[in-house]
């Protein structure tokens, strides 16, 4: 019987992350200070998180970053995690394509988020730290660094956008579980959440004002850092374990995939799973394609500018060079939550700018009628934002049957939508709808941005 799953062992978990920064032809535009506009440096980013990972942001000249033990220790409850043969999808789409996954659904928390959340809480408890502080939307990255910080006896304050806290109270729970407090954003334990509630009691948050709030108790509280689950260097650098993985378990099944593909929200699952594989199209020995699924109504890699913008709504971050539709740009509210973010990472801006990066923006029908096809043929229920992917996947794979071509997709199922069936549900009900993005909309965001590119 020909393999359906090829698995690694304990021993291959990855020694090391992969820096693609080291092997850029054009390195990316360095972080602005957002008051003065200069170039940052590593130091400048001490005050708000762990030394190690701000020396990592600016890092570009290792290829190669050790994992510490105490990381690869705690990898080892779930990694390393299956390379899934999608036999019953290709049967479903009668294609000659071969397609391929990367299981990350199948960590505790249930996404790749944990894959970062360990050494972002494993560097903050090697310098001392005591307490960490993050936000957190539908409550997947919350939900990872929840049971990071436990494993490290870290105290963790998780500031949750009000409406998700109410509408999905079992990510709340899982965090709570795992023994961190979290609080409904905006609240009063900040000056930032104390001014927004007094102007406008109702208001059910924002991610914009959640990292706000996040942000002014990290500042503000001795031995305290803050923490981010996307966007940054960093993030993408400890993702890299995917594709690392991927690519032995490619090679034992004896195939290289002509395109890999990620879902993009803030771009750490995308770059995990692609940018070890990017290496050698850099090194120019392969020439695979990279395509990152984005939704119609958050389209800012397909449709938006690179400027330098801000990674918050607030305007409170460094300035990021990236592919953005405006920090002030409003998604609707779809249900694949992780992705409604306005801005790409400035590594992948660069690689999209210098051609090495598709990408394509997928109507939310479309994204749960592949998930709902891949979880009557592979049995596994996604993620919404997984199930981007697997639409492009489909995409492909239907491109590949009407030429007749025979093709190798791997992509990338960065997490399962068991507590996500809210969402199913409304699809099911026939509620869901897809949102378009005018270009008026775009244009009127991006406008007020400063053309600092
Ligand atoms: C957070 C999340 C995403 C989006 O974040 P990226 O940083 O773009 O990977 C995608 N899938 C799942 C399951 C998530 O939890």
């Amino acid at each position: 019987m020909e393999s359906k799953k090829f698995l690694l062992q304990e021993k291959d978990i990855p020694t090391a992350w992969y820096n693609v920064v080291a092997d850029m032809p054009r390195k990316p535009r360095p972080l602005l200070n957002p008051v003065t506009k200069e170039p940052m440096k590593a130091e400048d980013l001490f005050p708000l998180f762990s030394e190690e990972v701000s020396r990592q942001e600016f890092n570009d000249t290792d290829r190669w970053i050790e994992i510490p033990d105490e990381v690869r220790d705690m990898y080892r409850i779930w990694r390393p995690t299956p390379l899934v043969r999608a036999r019953g999808l290709e049967k479903a789409l009668d294609t000659p394509a071969h397609i391929y996954f990367k299981n990350e659904s199948v960590s505790p928390v249930g996404s790749h988020k944990l894959n970062s959340a360990i050494p972002q809480a494993y560097y903050c408890k090697k310098q001392g730290v005591t307490n960490i502080t993050t936000e957190t939307g539908a409550g997947q990255w919350g939900a990872a660094l929840s049971l990071a910080a436990r494993h490290f006896g870290l105290e963790l304050a998780v500031y949750m956008v009000k409406v998700s806290y109410h509408q999905k109270p079992y990510r709340r729970s899982i965090m709570q579980t795992y023994g961190a407090e979290v609080i409904a954003s905006p609240s009063m334990s900040t000056k930032a959440g104390r001014k927004i509630i007094t102007e406008n009691p109702h208001y059910q948050g924002s991610l914009g004002t959640a990292i706000s709030e996040a942000v002014e108790l990290a500042m503000a509280t001795p031995n305290c850092k803050y923490t981010l689950g996307s966007v940054l260097n960093h993030v993408a650098l400890h993702q890299t374990v995917i594709g690392l993985e991927a690519e032995k378990q490619m090679e034992m099944a004896g195939e290289y995939p002509d395109v890999v593909i990620g879902c993009f929200g803030g771009g750490s699952n995308f770059s995990g799973v692609t940018f070890p594989f990017m290496r050698h199209n850099l090194a120019g020995e392969r020439s695979t394609r990279f395509i990152a699924a984005e939704p119609a109504s958050c389209p800012k890699l397909t449709r938006g500018v690179l400027q330098y913008d801000f990674g918050d709504e607030a305007g409170y971050t460094p300035l990021i060079p990236m592919y953005t539709l405006g920090h002030n740009f409003a998604p609707a509210n779809i249900h694949a939550g992780g992705l409604r973010y306005h801005g790409a990472g400035a590594v992948v801006s660069q690689l999209r700018e210098d051609g090495f990066i598709e990408a394509v923006d997928i109507p939310q029908l479309e994204t749960f009628a592949a998930a709902t096809l891949f979880a009557r043929s592979e049995g596994i229920i996604p993620a919404p934002e997984s199930s981007h992917a697997i639409a492009t996947a489909i995409r492909e794979a239907q491109k590949a049957k009407e030429e007749g071509t025979s093709k190798v997709i791997l992509f990338n199922l960065s997490g399962h939508g068991l507590i996500d069936m809210a969402s199913y549900d409304s699809y099911i009900a026939g509620d869901l709808q897809n949102y378009e993005v005018t270009d008026e909309m775009v244009q009127a965001n991006i406008a007020s941005l400063d053309k600092i590119i």
